[in-house]
């Protein structure tokens, strides 16, 4: 086997536990890279993703940190340089993948002050945070990717914070790709349509119906799964993808063609 695309790298991923983190964690793990897989209350799950990676044969470590109004990035940090010592020397973070994020999020008549404080700060105060505090650890050539939804350039009147959160998210994308250009840090977003995760599993799972819509959606004609979003990130993470920065990389199989 020749040498593996991340080998040597380190990486940190937001909501590593479940979903598309999780799916994230684990390709990132199994192309080399030393994965610290962030999660917020699903220890045992976290610990899973951890030994799954370990029995690709990589390595991860599980970080406990609440990101959202009551957490903070320094928390993240902490947690990450506590162990560093183990498995990235020097406090070094090559790449840096916001995945953490809240979907739930209503329509503008029924969203409340309170909702809306939550969902943008999960979904766009953490990675502001997670990054602003990272800098001094992430090398130089190093790679910041962030997850963002095809949701910030649909008209999605029900989700309509939701939408502007990934929006403001593919903008603070294009700035960072501006300012860290010239220590070769790329940076981009993933925008994923319908991914089927425990997110989506209330309405899309068991219901043919809401499946067949969902599907229909995307010109590829199924729904999206987490690998078909984690394997744009390893290429992102990659070496291959050095001259691609400030993108939103469609993940959505073809969704509004
Ligand atoms: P998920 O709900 O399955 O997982 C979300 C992850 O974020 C979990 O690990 C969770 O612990 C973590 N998280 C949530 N709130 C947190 C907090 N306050 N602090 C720290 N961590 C927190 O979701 P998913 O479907 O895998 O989505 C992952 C990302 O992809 C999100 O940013 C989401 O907006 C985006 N996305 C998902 C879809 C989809 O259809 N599933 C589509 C487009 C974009």
């Amino acid at each position: 086997m020749g040498t593996r695309a991340l080998e040597g790298k380190i990486a940190l991923v937001t909501g590593g536990s479940r979903g598309i983190g999780r799916a994230i964690a684990q390709r990132l793990g199994r192309d080399g890279a030393t994965v610290a897989v962030a999660y917020a209350r699903d220890e045992a799950a976290a610990n899973e993703v951890v030994a799954r990676i370990g029995a690709d044969g990589g390595r991860a470590i599980a970080l406990h940190a609440e990101l959202g109004r009551h957490g903070d990035a320094a928390a993240l940090w902490a947690a990450f340089d506590a162990h560093a010592d183990e498995y990235a020397p020097g406090g070094v973070v090559d790449i840096i993948v916001n995945n953490a994020g809240i979907g739930r999020s209503p329509d503008l008549a029924s969203l409340t002050e309170d909702g809306f404080d939550e969902v943008f700060a999960v979904n766009v105060r953490a990675p502001f945070f997670v990054v602003q505090q990272g800098l001094r650890r992430l090398r130089d050539g190093g790679r910041i990717i962030n997850i963002s939804s095809g949701a910030a350039r649909l008209a999605m009147p029900e989700i309509i914070a939701y939408g502007a959160t990934k929006g403001a998210l593919d903008t603070f994308t294009l700035n960072l790709a501006k300012q860290l250009g010239p220590r070769g840090i790329t940076a981009n977003s993933v925008a994923p349509g319908i991914i089927d995760t425990d997110n989506n599993a209330s309405w899309l799972r068991g219901n043919p119906e809401a499946e067949a819509g969902a599907a229909a959606l995307a010109a590829l004609g199924r729904v999206g799964r987490p690998e078909d979003v984690a394997d744009i990130v390893a290429f992102l993470a990659s070496d291959d993808a050095r001259w691609v920065t400030g993108r939103v990389i469609d993940a959505t199989g073809g969704s509004g063609l």
